[in-house]
């Protein structure tokens, strides 16, 4: 595109997740003009979406590295198809209890019920069969490394049978993921690449938006550094950080609209690792190419998700120094908020949420069971006894979310206070972190809300 457009009738801000999905949406109707503005570059190239290599890591052009007050780096996706060009690929949906969670807090059954929730995770992942618009798999056994083979046959003997697709629920299961001949599929291309060809969708790369105007209560345009582009109405889906950068540099341009946007909470799925070392014998036979990050999980009833990856972090980020391969015990439903807000000289400041003595205890708990099963006589000539520890620091996994929240900042459409024509369709908007990873449930919420939108339900028509 040479000239940038000064006007649409939708301006949708990121093209991730869930902006993707939003502007095919959308554009099926030929005369509503859409515009999806995208911060970053082009889509990636086949070699950046293999599966089993994330380009995160340092200096990395597909991601923009936010920092935390602790210091900790935490990626996020730039560029056409956003953090699911860059993520780990696993595709999950929510637990049914998360889902009737999601459908309370919406209280607006024409946007969120049971089965619409099920049928648009359908339309994502194919069902039960797998497959749909994501080309979601499960896990075969030969994307399995030695030790989480027989650390499965180990919960096969314990824990019975894993939990069969499309729903996941307490016990442990394969995961499903995302992928075509080895390689992410990204919204951008599931959803948006095939729609170009539609003269009423427009695609603008390498351009922020850094704010949004308002006047008299109603969105007016966005405002890039090329120029501001008027709008009817404006969808963020700038992601859980992007979405809360632009709201709080409106909130310092515009503080009576958007002042409320200044200080954001969030939650996150925190993590600890415990490590182990693989008997020396074992490493030499399985010096094979890296496969998924992540092939098989545990989910307790009390919210935790265990991680069984597939090995060292380093065999998959470049960059990264070498460790040693980890289980991760994640508190999934901790109910904890970090805090987003701008300083003084206007970068994001984000402090990550912490953990409470409650969820430190039971993420104890499931690490030194991870422990038992690492030592246990079955795993023997495969994991070294010795080398098995816990991890003190507790990392991120990624998934910050819920700004934002449906039925609390928004309605069930997104739509944010009552600034008129403009929405959150994102990872903000989840109402709680729910017990599987929140990518499948991103793409979930904004294909159910385009869609209402698009067939112009009462209140909510857009032009
Ligand atoms: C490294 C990593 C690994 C992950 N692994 C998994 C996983 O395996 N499974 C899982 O379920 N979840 C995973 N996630 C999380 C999941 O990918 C995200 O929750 C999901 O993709 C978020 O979608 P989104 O639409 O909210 O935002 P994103 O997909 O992040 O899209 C936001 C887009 O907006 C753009 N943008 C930002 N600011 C602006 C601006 N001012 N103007 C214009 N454009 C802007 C960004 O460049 C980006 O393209 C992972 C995330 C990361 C980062």
């Amino acid at each position: 595109m040479t000239q940038p457009p000064t006007r649409a009738d939708v301006v949708i801000v990121g093209a991730g997740t869930a902006g993707c999905i939003a502007a095919e949406i959308l554009s099926r109707d030929a005369g509503r003009r859409v515009l999806l503005i995208e911060a970053g570059g082009l889509a990636p190239t086949p070699e950046e979406l293999v599966l089993g290599r994330l380009p995160v890591g340092p200096g990395s052009p597909r991601v923009r590295v936010y920092r935390t007050t602790e210091g900790l780096a935490v990626p996020r996706g730039r560029g056409l198809g956003g953090s699911a060009a860059v993520n780990g690929g696993y595709f999950l949906r929510w637990h049914h209890r998360d889902v009737d969670a999601l459908v309370a807090a919406a209280d607006a059954p024409e946007v969120f019920s049971s089965a619409s929730v099920a049928d648009a995770y359908d339309v994502l992942d194919g069902g039960r069969c797998g497959g749909g618009s994501m080309s979601v798999h499960t896990v075969g056994d030969d994307d399995l490394s030695l030790a989480v083979t027989a650390l499965e046959s180990l919960l096969r003997t314990t824990q019975g049978s894993p939990v069969e697709p499309p729903w996941p629920d307490t016990g442990w299961m394969r995961v499903r993921t995302n992928r075509r001949d080895g390689a992410r599929v990204t919204t951008w291309a599931a959803f948006t690449e095939p729609a170009l060809r539609r003269p009423n969708l427009m695609v603008l790369t390498g351009t922020p938006v850094q704010r949004i105007r308002a006047r008299s209560n109603r969105v007016h345009s966005a405002v890039t550094d090329v120029g501001e582009i008027v709008a009817a109405d404006v969808l963020l889906c700038a992601g859980t950080f992007g979405t809360a950068e632009v709201l709080m540099h409106s909130a310092v341009a515009d503080p009576d609209v958007f002042g409320r946007y200044a200080t954001l909470g969030f939650g996150e799925h925190r993590e600890m690792f415990v490590r182990y070392r693989v008997d020396d014998e074992v490493r030499t036979a399985a010096a094979e190419p890296p496969r998924i990050v992540l092939p098989t999980v545990g989910h307790t009833d009390d919210g935790c998700e265990i991680r069984f990856y597939n090995g060292d972090f380093a065999d998959h980020i470049g960059g990264v120094q070498p460790s040693l391969p980890a289980v991760g015990v994640v508190a999934m439903t901790s109910t904890q908020r970090g805090v987003m807000r701008l300083d003084g000289a206007g970068r994001m400041r984000i402090e990550l949420p912490g953990l409470s003595a409650d969820d430190l205890v039971t993420m104890r708990r499931w690490a030194e069971g991870v422990g038992q099963m690492l030592t246990d006589t079955s795993m023997r000539g495969i994991v070294d006894p010795d080398s098995v520890t816990i991890d003190q620091p507790i990392a991120t996994s990624q998934h910050a979310c819920g700004s934002l929240p449906i039925g609390t900042a928004t309605d069930a459409l997104g739509t944010l206070g009552d600034i008129g024509g403009l929405r959150v369709l994102d990872g903000s908007l989840l109402p709680r972190s729910g017990r599987s990873g929140p990518h499948a449930t991103v793409a979930m919420v904004a294909l159910r809300i385009a869609t209402v939108l698009s067939a112009g339900a009462p209140g909510s028509r857009l032009p």
